[in-house]
C-alpha cells in the first residue's frame, strides 16, 4: 500500500533523475527568515550567488536566475535571441529534446530537428553538414540538450562547438544543462556556448523553482536586436539591477539562501572531484546493469550519462509494474520511461547529494524489486558494484580523474 499519511521509518530513496535528494546543510540554510529583498542583507547574498554559481557553469559572463522552474529558462534562452519566423537547428536525443522543440513552435520560431532515435547523443557532423548547407545563414541558433535525462545520454558540446566553427556559420549555440550542471562537467567558456540554460533541482541539490541562463557577450547583442515578446524573462533589466546585488522583482530569496550553501558544498569537495564522484557511480551502476544481463539505454560508450543510467525493460515486463513494486516495499521512487519509452525503460537516477552507499542501498532496492516483480535478471548486479566501487576506491588517481 502506498502509505501516504503515515511516516514510513527511514528516509525516501529519491532516486529519480531530479528532482534529487535535498541535503540537510541545504535544508537547514534555507530554514531562515525571508529578509528584506532590497535591503543591505539580501545585498550580499545577491552578490555571493551571482559570483559563487558563475563558478559553476565555469564562466567569468552573467547568470541571470529566475524563479521558474527549467521551463522557463528554456523560455527565457528563446525570447531573449530570436524574432518571429527564425529557423533554429535542434537535434532529437529525447523527450526533452522534443519538449524544448515544441515549445519553439509555440513561440513561433520555425525548429528544424534532426531525428535521434532517443540511444544517441547529438551528431555534431550532422550539425555541421545541415549549417555547411544553409548559405544564407537563416539558421539563427543551433539548441542541444547536454545530458537527455529521459534516456541517459550525454552530448560532446565542445564538439558541437567545433562543427559550428567549421562550418563558418554564426548561429548561436543554445545548450541545455538541466541535469548536467553541478554533475557533469561543463564549461560554458571554453565551449562557447552562447546560452546555457539549468535548474536548481537536480545536480544542485535544491528543492525546484529556481533557474538560469549564462549568457555570452554575443548572446546579450544578438538579445537586442531579437523581436518575439518578452517582459518577465527579459535579460536586460535583470543583468542591471543584479549588478548591486538586486533583483527587478521579488526574488525567490529562501531559493538562493540554498543555492548558496549549494554551491559552497560544490566547491569545497571541487568541481573535478563532483564530477569524478558522479562517473564513479554511473560506471559501478553499469557494472551491476550488465551483470544483471538487462540492456542499458544508451549505446554509445561514450556517451554514457554520469547523472543517471536508463535500463531497457525485458520484453513483457512492465517497468511501471515494477517501479509500483519497489516504491511500495522499498519506499524508493525510480524514474519512469517519459513518452514513447513509457513502461519500456526505468532510470536510475545517482545524482547530487550522493555516495558509495547511497548507490548500494539503490541498486539493492532494484534487485530485490526484480526478484519480487519476477523480473528475469541475475543475481549479483550489487555484487559487481560493490567489485566496481572498491576497485575505484582501492585507486586514488581514479577518484579526482
Ligand atoms: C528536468 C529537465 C527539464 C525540465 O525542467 P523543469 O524544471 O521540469 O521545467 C528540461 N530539460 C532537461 C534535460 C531536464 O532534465
Amino acid at each position: 500500500m502506498l502509505r501516504l499519511n503515515s511516516h514510513p521509518s527511514g528516509r525516501h530513496f529519491l532516486q529519480i533523475p531530479g528532482p534529487t535528494n535535498v541535503p540537510d546543510r541545504v535544508l537547514r540554510a534555507m530554514d531562515y527568515p525571508t529578509i528584506d529583498h532590497r535591503g543591505p542583507e539580501f545585498q550580499q547574498l545577491g552578490k555571493k550567488v551571482l559570483a559563487d554559481i558563475r563558478k559553476i557553469f565555469q564562466t567569468t559572463q552573467p547568470v541571470v536566475i529566475y524563479p521558474a522552474s527549467g521551463t522557463g529558462a528554456w523560455e527565457a534562452a528563446l525570447v531573449n535571441t530570436l524574432s518571429p519566423g527564425d529557423k533554429v537547428l535542434m537535434y532529437e536525443t529525447g523527450h526533452f529534446a522534443s519538449l524544448w522543440k515544441k515549445m519553439a513552435d509555440k513561440l513561433g520560431v520555425h525548429a528544424e530537428f534532426i531525428v535521434g532515435d532517443w540511444r544517441h547523443g547529438v551528431d555534431a557532423a550532422a550539425i555541421g553538414a545541415r549549417l555547411a548547407e544553409d548559405r544564407n545563414h537563416e539558421i539563427k541558433a543551433v539548441c542541444v540538450v547536454h545530458n537527455e535525462t529521459s534516456t541517459g545520454v550525454t552530448s560532446d558540446i565542445a564538439a558541437v562547438r567545433r562543427a559550428i566553427d567549421a562550418a563558418g556559420h554564426p548561429a548561436l549555440l543554445l545548450v541545455d544543462t538541466i541535469s548536467s550542471l553541478g554533475s557533469v562537467d561543463y564549461r560554458h567558456d571554453e565551449w562557447g556556448v552562447d546560452v546555457t540554460v539549468s535548474g536548481s533541482q537536480k545536480g544542485l541539490m535544491l528543492p525546484p523553482g529556481i533557474s538560469f541562463n549564462a549568457v555570452s557577450a554575443k548572446a546579450i547583442a544578438a538579445s537586442a536586436k531579437a523581436r518575439l515578446p518578452r517582459a518577465f524573462w527579459g535579460w536586460d533589466e535583470i543583468i542591471e539591477a543584479n549588478k548591486n546585488g538586486f533583483w527587478p522583482y521579488t526574488p525567490a530569496t529562501n531559493l538562493l539562501y540554498g543555492l548558496s550553501e549549494a554551491c559552497d558544498m560544490l566547491l569545497e569537495e571541487g568541481l573535478q572531484n563532483v564530477f569524478a564522484r558522479h562517473r564513479r557511480h554511473a560506471e559501478a551502476t553499469r557494472a551491476c546493469v550488465n551483470a544483471w544481463g538487462l540492456e542499458i539505454l544508451c549505446q554509445n560508450p561514450s556517451e554514457y550519462s554520469p547523472a543517471l543510467t536508463a535500463v531497457v525493460m525485458p520484453e513483457g515486463h512492465s517497468a511501471d509494474t515494477f517501479r509500483k513494486i519497489v516504491l511500495e516495499h522499498f519506499n524508493m521512487s525510480l524514474g519512469q520511461g517519459l513518452s514513447k519509452l513509457s513502461g519500456k525503460v526505468f532510470r536510475i537516477g545517482h545524482l547530487g547529494d550522493f555516495n558509495d552507499l547511497t548507490l548500494m542501498g539503490t541498486l539493492a532496492g532494484v534487485e530485490m524489486g526484480f526478484a519480487l516483480a519476477g523480473v528475469p535478471h541475475h543475481a549479483g548486479g550489487v555484487l559487481a558494484a560493490m567489485d566496481s566501487l572498491r576497485a575505484a576506491a582501492s585507486q586514488p588517481s581514479l577518484r579526482a580523474a
